[in-house]
């Protein structure tokens, strides 16, 4: 836990805490949460606002909102943003802005006119664009944009500048102009692979920048002093060499380094930006922003997933970054600034790079975070990332097994100052983020158990049991009155998830394994293997890669489009095909396996029904897995006769799911153990509902 009482912060970290002049402003320290999306944007405004106010509490300098939605001509719905379209909005930018006050940052907004990248699919105007081109969006949406008029960019401006003034309003200390991410519509203009018009808008860097330099000096206008000016641009695109890269970067600087109070460079696109631990490691922008900073004399922030203080203090030591960006580090522990202040490094709850928190945005629900259980709960449920309710009766409570669930349990319920014992079969902690983190890619996810189990060790109050399988007489036995089953989960091996609810027909002599098989060590018979991906997260393609590296040929069959599908929603999809492509690993989509034989599969093409077949040794099934629901059962079954007061499966025991909803349930049910629940007829959360128009015809 932090220690608010902590005074300077220790000396290798001071540099951290030194204030930083953004124009008008100056920061407490370095750290600077820059703008993110959450999934609650207009739907949710109480929500975020009380989500920010939690990172200013926690010692960010500056906390800003995700991008700002500044006309209905940038509406990239199905996405939730914030939205600043006319002064109705105002109110909930309000209670954002006075959030983040009352936490103790300065507040900023990201004004964002998306342009090329807004579908506008709500509000049904036509996309605005440096030409006419089809929305560059996430789906392939049928729309097309049209290339702005003049008219067109003196909207534009005018826009700008009254999102610029009703921000003031609204309370905010900081303003963007957005040229990043491929979401900020300037960047359209920058960018020589979108800008083909032949006016002073187009051609030459300095007309292509002119769009930007006109939005800056609206403003800072507008701003008149009383508002920083930030400027957020992607400093490189990618785009096979076509986009914006270095040499066009460089120029920017050169003619409007001095014009913004604050630079904020980004990578290209946000799967660029946010790359995922399993394909980048931390500061992995470094080498597209050092040098930058000495273009300008304004400071200049960025990020880098940094939750290491001593790689922080380095990009400011080395002259890369004034202030130390974070989305994702501040998601997973919104106290990180805290921690390092007040010298409480071990508490650091690091990022583990997973992106779940970005699926949260693209699946269009609420934030959820890995190892922050309490992201996107703040206001709903009123959880919080460090503080929770203390105990409310004597009870001594069992956990029963130590994968994320059990250990978020345990170490929820002792910081509320229960009793626990933790009773773990095996000798090693973390369940299935043990066994997992040791697949390709995926090590940083240790940190999952990592984090928990330096907390558990601290506590006094937390006994923890290895190699000790629990059965239901020893429960009785130990006389334990509570029970959290946190035994987890395993993988099927009949085939059956979602294109088959039954089993299939598997030939006696075939070699079928599991990722549970795999990950204890067991490997297939023979070379040729089928994995067969009926899961579509991380684990087919993960595994894949594992058989692969090993010198196994490997086949993926999957009945969707894509292997590891749903990691489109963690902005992977497209690198995982890639790894596995430029890997060897062949992948038969549109496809489910419908027999396992001898040295064979047999296949189905899932439009037609044809069926093929593909020369295997052996398959691996990545397919729906099943709760360990025994010993729940049983102590159910027991509960009179042994005066068992509660027992409760959590967790991939209760019902399989993602680490991160395993850290959720075990959360949950620290949180929710001695309350007075008021039965599940009820919602169980807050929640807004859309206000009426006073006006029903
Ligand atoms: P979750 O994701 O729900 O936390 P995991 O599968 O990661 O579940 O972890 C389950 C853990 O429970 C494993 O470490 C496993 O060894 C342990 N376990 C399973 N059954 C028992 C039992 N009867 N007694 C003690 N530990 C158990
Ligand atoms: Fe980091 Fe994963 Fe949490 Fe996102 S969800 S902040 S990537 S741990």
């Amino acid at each position: 836990m932090v220690n608010p009482e902590a005074g300077a912060p220790p000396a290798p970290y001071d540099i951290l805490f030194e204030p930083v002049a953004i124009g008008p402003l100056v920061t407490r320290n370095r750290f600077f949460q820059v703008p993110h999306c959450n999934g609650m944007g207009y739907r949710d405004p109480s929500a975020q606002a009380a989500m920010r106010k939690v990172k200013a509490e926690g010692g960010w300098a500056v906390v800003c909102t995700e991008q700002v939605e500044i006309h209905p001509t940038s509406d990239i719905t199905p996405f939730i943003e914030l939205r600043i379209w006319d002064d109705e909005d105002l109110p909930s930018l309000a209670r954002i802005a006075e959030a983040i006050h009352e936490g103790g940052a300065l507040a900023g907004i990201e004004l964002a006119h998306n342009g090329l990248n807004a579908p506008n699919l709500y509000s049904r105007e036509i996309p605005l664009g440096p030409h006419h081109l089809p929305v560059a969006t996430y789906g392939y949406h049928p729309v097309q944009a049209r290339m702005m008029s003049k008219q067109d960019i003196a909207d534009l401006r005018r826009w700008h500048r009254n999102a610029v003034a009703r921000s003031m309003t609204a309370g905010y200390d900081l303003v963007y102009v957005y040229a990043g991410h491929s979401f900020g519509g300037i960047e359209y203009f920058l960018s020589p692979r979108f800008n083909q018009r032949a006016d002073e808008y187009g051609g030459s860097a300095r007309n292509r920048m002119r769009l930007l330099r006109e939005l800056l000096e609206d403003t800072l206008e507008v701003a008149d002093g009383r508002l920083a000016v930030a400027c957020r641009i992607s400093v490189e695109e990618g785009l096979a060499g076509t986009g914006i890269s270095r040499g066009h970067i460089e120029e920017i600087l050169g003619e409007l380094g001095e014009l913004p109070d604050l630079w904020d460079f980004v990578r290209g696109s946000w799967d660029a930006d946010s790359m995922t631990s399993r394909f980048g490691p931390e500061g992995e922008q470094e080498r597209y922003v050092a040098g930058l900073k000495q273009l300008t004399s304004k400071p200049v922030v960025g990020v880098g997933r940094f939750t290491s203080p001593d790689l922080m203090v380095r990009q400011v030591k080395s002259g890369i970054l004034d202030l130390i960006g974070a989305a994702r580090p501040s998601i997973a522990d919104p106290f990180l600034p805290e921690k390092i202040r007040t010298g409480s490094l071990e508490t650091i709850r690091e990022c583990i790079g997973c992106n779940v928190c970005v699926s949260g945005d693209f699946t269009m629900s609420p934030i959820r975070c890995t190892q922050n259980p309490s992201m996107g709960e703040e206001f709903r449920r009123g959880w919080h990332p460090e503080r929770i309710r203390v105990r409310g009766t004597d009870s001594r409570i069992l956990v029963v097994g130590s994968g994320p669930a059990g250990l978020e349990a345990a170490r929820a319920l002792g910081v509320r100052g229960y009793d626990v014992v933790l009773a773990e079969a095996g000798r090693d902690l973390g369940g299935r983020v043990a066994g997992e983190s040791g697949l390709p890619g995926l090590a940083s996810w240790v940190r999952v158990l990592d984090y928990r189990q330096q907390a558990i060790e601290t506590m006094p109050n937390v006994e923890v049991y290895r190699e000790s399988r629990m059965s239901a007489d020893d429960i009785v036995g130990f006389e334990f009155r509570h029970i959290a089953v946190a035994t987890g989960a395993t993988w099927r091996r009949d085939g059956v998830a979602r294109w088959h609810a039954q089993p299939i027909p598997v030939d006696a002599g075939a070699d079928v394994l599991t990722p549970d098989d795999l990950i204890g060590g067991l490997r297939p018979r023979g070379p040729r293997v089928v994995v067969y991906d009926d899961d579509h997260y991380y684990m087919g393609g993960v595994v894949a890669e594992l058989l692969r590296s090993e010198g196994f040929e490997v086949e993926i069959v999957t009945p969707a489009a894509q292997a590891s599908a749903w990691t489109v929603n963690t902005m992977e999809v497209d690198k995982v095909q890639r790894r596995l492509l430029l890997a060897g690993v062949a992948l038969r989509t549109s496809a489910a396996l419908t027999a396992v034989g001898a040295g064979k599969v047999t296949v189905a093409n899932v439009y037609t029904g044809q069926l093929s077949e593909a020369a295997a040794d052996s398959v691996v099934m990545v397919t729906a897995r099943l709760p360990e629901e025994d010993l729940s059962r049983q102590l159910l079954a027991r509960r009179e006769q042994d005066q068992i007061a509660s027992v409760r499966a959590i967790g991939d025991a209760w019902a399989p799911g993602t680490i991160a909803a395993a850290v959720w349930s075990g959360r949950r049910y620290a949180e929710e153990f001695d309350a007075e629940l008021p039965g599940n007829d009820v919602v169980p959360f807050r929640r807004e509902v859309t206000q009426l128009h006073a006006d029903p015809a």
